[in-house]
């Protein structure tokens, strides 16, 4: 983890609380994106090790000691396994940030994430309670929550240790037995995590992580016939294919895919506490949030005054390294720079002009994958800056007329996972707030992926079904109606 020890090698594959090699032999080589040069290797697991995985959680959530625990049992775990993250915060911190190269405030709060979602289900774990149905004379009808059984989970590079949390958290609390899929981008605070499980006392099997490739490991988890859920994170396209591995094994999925959040601006926004919650929530992360907000829509008598702002704002942003701890760190990888880079000539071709702009510092490791910062506008309303997701700290500007142009704005884009509308009127943010076609809506707020507590997930193609909060508890598990005739 340091000059003298470039490349690290990750244990291999962890099923039943044990390292073992992937069945390949084979590892793939992980890049620090901030110096642009491989520091890991991870195991290539494949197929094979996705089915002792598996085995091995299937037998957890049947028959092993996993299956027995009550309850609370289960939740104290959970909440012991979110002392021990907190115990770890900085040696994971670090991790995370070296793989991501996120900068090393936004790891420590991502650790901190972490944590908290374990503290939050653990909690959580023995308050899911059934029903009673009045039924027919002579009848009692209780209801039960009901864990699936094994579940799946394919996480996504942005937020490695968070992700873990958000998927795993539910699924143990209701008592699945779980495996994990984590991106071969960036998995190491997975790893980790899940050793540390194991260090707590979670039983083996209830914890099974199997990195890999996607198209290799995840291809195989997703269409394993002896898996009863799957709940993913990432791109459109693989959601396609999740979904219809889902689909061909009579399964239900869980699917969160990204979105072009907006920001709605009115006249009467409070641009002081509005201006920099915009700009922080399309450069968390270097841009790369699912629910990011990357299109501003202002109202046009505001229009030039919103815009001087971002610019006074945007040219004290620097990317950097974890260690320089600036304000976004380079993105994941070559493809990614490229892919947002070619945003850029695709505005330069067109002739949509940068409104405001940070720089990447000086003295950024040669190699990183660093990006400016950028704002465009006034961005066509059909522009691929206003339609598409770059996953890159790239905000996309746009003018409306009123309030109904800004709602058909709004909505007007495949998308719809979270929303931001900033007035003072509060009649009008309310009824608009309720217009707006997204899983989430703040009023006078943003949450980039924050709030472990509010149900989170997407409407139209940014997927379907909720993740975070108690909600999530429904939907790792399934209603079992118990009908018993006792007269
Ligand atoms: P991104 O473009 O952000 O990398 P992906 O959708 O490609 O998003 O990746 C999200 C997760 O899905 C990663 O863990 C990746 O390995 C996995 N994945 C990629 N391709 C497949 C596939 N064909 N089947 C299952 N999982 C996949």
């Amino acid at each position: 983890m340091n000059e003298l020890n470039p490349v690290m090698l990750a244990k291999g594959v962890f099923i039943n609380n044990a390292w073992r090699p992937a069945a390949s032999g084979r590892v793939i080589d992980v890049y620090a994106p901030a110096e642009g040069r491989v520091f890991a290797q991870i195991a290539a697991g494949t197929a094979a090790d996705v089915d002792a995985a598996v085995k091995a959680a299937r037998h957890a959530a049947e028959e092993g000691a996993w299956s027995r625990l009550t309850a609370t049992e289960r939740g104290r775990l959970l909440s012991r396994l979110a002392v021990a993250i907190a115990d770890h915060a900085e040696e994971l911190a670090k991790l995370e940030a070296r793989d991501t190269g996120k900068p090393m405030k936004q790891a420590r709060a991502d650790i901190a994430a972490a944590s908290r979602y374990f503290e939050f289900y653990g909690g959580a774990a023995d308050k899911l309670h059934g029903e009673t149905i009045p039924f027919l004379a002579g009848y009692f009808v209780p209801t039960e929550r009901v864990p699936h059984g094994v579940t799946a989970h394919i996480i996504p590079w942005n937020y490695p240790a968070q992700m873990f949390g958000r998927t795993i958290g539910p699924a143990l609390a209701v008592g699945n037995a779980t495996v994990i899929k984590p991106a071969e981008d960036a998995c190491l605070t997975p790893l980790r995590l899940a050793e540390l499980a194991a260090e707590v006392g979670f039983p083996d099997g209830a914890i099974n992580i199997v990195p890999g490739l996607g198209e290799e490991a995840g291809a195989a988890l997703s269409a394993h016939p002896d898996i009863d859920f799957i709940a993913f994170t990432g791109s459109p396209e693989v959601g396609i294919l999740i979904q219809t591995a889902a689909a061909k094994n009579h399964i239900g999925c869980t699917l969160e895919l990204g979105g072009k959040s907006p920001h709605v601006v009115f006249a009467d926004a409070d641009l002081d506490a509005a201006i920099p919650v915009i700009a922080n929530t399309v450069v968390q992360n270097a841009g790369q949030t699912c629910s990011a907000g990357s299109r501003l829509l202002v109202e046009r008598k505001v229009y030039e005054e919103v815009v001087s702002r971002l610019n006074a704002r945007f040219a004290s942003l620097r990317a950097g390294s974890p260690e320089m701890d600036l304000d976004l760190g380079p993105v994941i990888n070559a493809k990614q720079k490229e892919r947002v880079e070619s945003f850029f000539a695709k505005a330069s071709a067109d002739d949509v002009g940068v409104v405001a702009e940070g720089l990447v510092a000086e003295g950024v490791p040669a190699g990183g994958f660093y990006v400016p910062p950028r704002v465009y506008g006034p961005v066509p309303r059909s522009h691929i800056l206003a339609t598409q997701e770059v996953f890159g700290p790239v905000l996309a500007v746009l003018p409306f007329d009123d309030e109904a142009d800004a709602i058909a704005l709004a909505n007007g884009t495949e998308f719809g996972l979270m929303a931001g509308i900033w007035s003072t009127n509060a009649s009008r943010a309310i009824r608009v707030a309720r217009k707006v076609k997204a899983g989430q809506v703040y009023v006078n707020a943003y949450g980039a992926g924050g709030g472990i507590e509010l149900p989170f997930g997407g409407m139209k193609k940014s997927g379907h079904g909720r993740e975070k909060g108690f909600e999530a508890l429904y939907e790792f598990s399934t209603l079992k109606t118990l009908i018993i005739k006792h007269d």
